[in-house]
């Protein structure tokens, strides 16, 4: 028996039970995925794509990282993009952040986390190039929601540049970006109403 084995048995009665819902939904996922939408989202374990989109395998693409960034040299993150947009053809990328997120937190707090600092340093910048509008905000927990949000747009700005996104939108391929925040204490997901078409 492994220390992991009431994974192997959950993992069994997940499967038993979605064959018992639908006897074709392994071998329909096993033959094909068309997922619409492309979710970017933070690693955070209290933000699972498909559990709170109410979606089922299958239906969205999801690349997760620290505080949901898109890194203009990140070849994980731009491969995960020009894959779903060229080969899935994607109508929806999402990027969604969090509040209380601790990596936007973490960039705030000027304390040293090792190799994560490279990261966040982009968060950094996110700060950097708000940092008049930050600086009317004195509550720490304000501050850090609203660079949660600030950050969704920053990284929505960033897919929007990207030459995968630039190529579809050039011949005219049906794709929107949008950027939201979920908030941890009621479920609920917040449009930014940043969204962007080639429209
Ligand atoms: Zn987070």
């Amino acid at each position: 028996m492994t220390a992991i084995q009431h994974l192997f048995d959950n993992n069994k009665q997940w499967a038993e039970k979605r064959t018992k819902e639908n006897p074709e939904f392994f071998k329909r996922l096993s033959e094909q995925q068309s997922p619409k939408y492309l979710w970017i989202g933070c690693s955070d374990s209290r933000v699972p794509a498909n559990a709170l989109l109410g979606m089922d395998p299958g239906e969205v693409f999801v690349h997760r990282n620290i505080a949901n960034q898109v890194i203009h040299t990140d070849l994980n993150c731009l491969s995960v993009i020009q894959y779903a947009v060229d080969v899935l053809k994607v109508q929806h990328i999402i990027v969604c952040g969090h509040y209380g997120c601790g990596g936007v937190s973490a960039a705030l707090d000027n304390k040293s986390h090792g190799l994560i600092d490279n990261w966040l340093r982009h968060i950094e910048d996110v700060y950097r190039f708000h940092q008049e509008e930050m600086d009317q905000v004195t509550d720490e927990k304000e501050r850090i929601n609203l660079l949660c949000e600030l950050n969704v747009i920053e990284q929505v700005a960033n897919i929007c540049k990207t030459t995968t996104l630039v190529n579809a939108w050039q011949s005219n391929q049906d794709i929107t970006v949008h950027g939201v925040v979920y908030n941890l204490h009621d479920g609920i997901l917040k449009d930014l109403n940043v969204s962007a078409n080639s429209k």
